[in-house]
């Protein structure tokens, strides 16, 4: 017997724990049988660590151990334990790793629910994992048994309440790994029955990369199912093999199995998930694909291995052309991940091209819930930019309320005669019902795109044609746009309406960049319109919040000279220039149209203003009366 182990000592958890067990136990109890998952999951990732360790290190605790997971449990005492043959930890890591949350990430995610006491969707939880101290659902007190891996590690015991402290000592054990074991609380006894343990763990843990066994019985299937060709594939294994490795709780979206052979070698199976996770977007990017090689795990964080802008995409990818101890570092800078890189991008896309096709409902799902993230790829895959333009889908204003056009279907229904693909930048569809510059659109059966994510701002700026059609913004000057031959007849004298045009350039100054005549406008008076060739000015909104400091570019007057109000305001200013309330006309107008925009500034002098001409419109009705 060692005589100089180290008394039994006694810690206090950090703050975060005790919050993590409230919340745990408030929001997991309908699901108690989580625990299981966790601990498997546990001891699943220290087996492969070990698996990765015993390749280049040789020496190393009990070398010769099967690697495996056993699950002992006893009715009749409501025993439960579980013991891996894994990596273990050494008291320090026990420490380190048990009594404190060893992801930074845990303790941020827990943050909103800590405060408000809101409860975890269980979905949220199946998607992030909950870890260890899951099993505080299900019984009083646990205790951890573990012999680190290193050749002269010492094992430790650490047992817990759960409730504000631990214990940790040493202890004697011969065999590398983790042991844990507790008694259910009698609510929870049915996580004794072997029967029960046996049908969780096939649920959630069927695919688990080692054997687990159930009181010495053999229950999960190791099969690497993205080594059987595609028509071997049957639907349930493949779904239940996506919930296990990305622990969503809902089905793929669609799933597609690949195998390359050539410059590289390598076979994938690879899902779209059905929706994307609420909150987290950012953990939900970090962990893509797992990356397998000779069919050992490596690691499931690769961002390297897809474009940003594929990294919705989950699955498993296996290559024998990775050497198994391959480093994170390597793998950053590999030739074989960037050929895989490229590969699958294409393959991805591929997919996406096939699902656009022959089954449009589920791809407008895709478009609604990752649309916004393909879209970036416009601007950074100049390889790809036209299939991933072509992938996009946008509602139009001849399509009902919520259906979505490609572009080619738009070019497939253009005019005879249009030249361009119109489109209008928005927040919302019902938005775009009240711009002006849609009058002329609507007017002559032209279609036009719409589109409303926030990214649209700044995607559509690279994408200046598409299939040699220019993309237009309505918003903007167009010297395409004629004016309806039977409205021109109506149209203002010019000499009247150079006048005019005066009047409102020296009311407005350099608020605007020009004033003149509009071929567009029919149902309205006036109109602002971007120059030709700049930026689209909804563009320029977004830039603008971005940064205080951008400079908005200034817009062209529209005047519509064929419109009864500009004629009227036509012959006041010629006939008697000198009336003060022009100005406030004009300025109303011009104001008006920015209302429309939600660009308005001095909202109070609009309404002063307004205020006081309808003071002079009453003064003239009472007289007129
Ligand atoms: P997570 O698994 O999400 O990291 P846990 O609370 O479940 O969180 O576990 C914390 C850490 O404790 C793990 O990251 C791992 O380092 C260690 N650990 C837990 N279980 C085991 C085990 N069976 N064998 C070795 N280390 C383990």
């Amino acid at each position: 017997m060692n005589t100089d182990k180290i008394k039994p000592q006694e810690f206090e958890f950090v703050a975060e724990i005790k919050q993590l067990l409230d919340i745990i136990i408030n929001s997991l109890y309908t699901h108690p049988e989580i625990f299981i998952r966790e601990l498997v999951s546990n001891s699943s990732d220290a087996l492969n660590k070990i698996r990765l360790i015993s390749l280049t290190q040789h020496n190393i605790q009990s070398p010769e151990l099967e690697l495996r997971i056993d699950i002992t449990v006893d009715p009749t005492t409501n025993k439960f334990s579980i013991e891996d043959t894994g990596i273990g930890m050494t008291r320090d890591e026990v420490i380190r790793q048990i009594g404190t949350i060893a992801h930074s990430g845990t303790s941020n995610f827990l943050k909103p629910f800590a405060n408000d006491q809101k409860q975890l969707d269980i979905n949220l939880i199946g998607r992030f994992g909950v870890g260890f101290y899951s099993v505080f659902m299900v019984t009083e007190e646990v205790t951890l048994e573990t012999r680190s891996y290193l050749p002269d590690s010492t094992a430790v015991r650490w047992k817990s309440s759960g409730k504000e402290k631990y214990i940790v000592e040493e202890i004697e054990r011969e065999r590398r790994g983790t042991l844990v074991y507790f008694n259910l609380k009698p609510e929870h006894k049915e996580f004794a029955n072997p029967e029960k343990v046996k049908e969780i763990i096939k649920r959630y843990s069927n695919f688990v990369g080692f054997p687990i066994y159930v009181n010495n019985e053999r229950v999960n299937t190791i099969e690497s199912i993205w080594h059987k060709k595609k028509e071997e594939l049957e639907e349930t294994e493949v779904i239940e093999f996506y919930k296990f490795i990305t622990n969503d709780t809902n089905p793929p979206l669609s799933f597609f199995p690949i195998q390359v052979e050539g410059t590289v070698n390598f076979k994938a199976l690879l899902f779209i998930p059905d929706s994307p996770p609420k909150l987290f977007w950012q953990s939900f990017f970090e962990k893509t694909i797992h990356l397998y090689s000779h069919r050992v795990f490596i690691q499931d964080d690769n961002s390297e291995i897809l474009p940003e802008y594929l990294r919705f995409v989950r699955g498993v990818l296996d290559t024998e052309d990775l050497p198994l101890n391959i480093s994170r570092e390597t793998i950053q800078n590999s030739p074989v991940i960037s050929k895989i890189r490229q590969i699958l991008t294409s393959r991805i896309l591929n997919h996406l091209e096939e699902l656009l096709t022959t089954n449009p409902d589920k791809y407008d799902r895709f478009i609604e819930t990752f649309g916004q993230i393909l879209k970036g790829g416009i601007s950074i895959d100049s390889s790809n930019k036209e299939r991933i333009i072509s992938l996009l889908k946008y509602q139009s204003t001849t399509l009902p309320k919520g259906q979505y056009t490609t572009l080619d279907d738009y070019i497939a229904r253009m005019k005879e005669g249009q030249k361009s693909i119109y489109y209008v930048l928005a927040n919302s569809r019902d938005l775009i019902e009240r711009n002006p510059n849609l009058e002329y659109f609507k007017r002559n059966n032209l279609e036009v795109l719409i589109m409303t994510d926030p990214i649209d701002a700044f995607v559509v700026p690279f994408i200046t044609e598409y299939k040699d059609k220019p993309l237009k913004s309505i918003d903007k000057a167009d010297p395409e746009i004629k004016k309806d031959e039977t409205y021109e007849a109506k149209k203002l004298d010019p000499v009247l309406a150079n006048k005019l045009f005066e009047r409102f350039k020296q009311v407005l100054g350099d608020k605007v960049l020009n004033v003149q005549e509009s071929n567009r406008l029919i149902e309205f008076p006036i109109t602002l319109v971007a120059p030709q060739y700049g930026l689209d000015p909804q563009s320029e909104k977004i830039f603008k919040i971005l940064d205080k400091d951008f400079i908005k570019t200034k817009r062209i007057l529209e005047i519509n000279t064929s419109h009864p109000l500009i004629c009227n305001l036509a012959e006041i200013v010629d006939k008697n220039s000198d009336e003060k309330i022009l100005n406030d006309i004009i300025l109303q107008l011009y104001e008006g149209t920015l209302l429309l925009d939600g660009e308005i500034e001095n909202t109070l002098g609009f309404v002063e203003r307004l205020n006081n001409l309808i003071q002079q419109l009453t003064d003239f009705l009472k007289y007129k009366s």
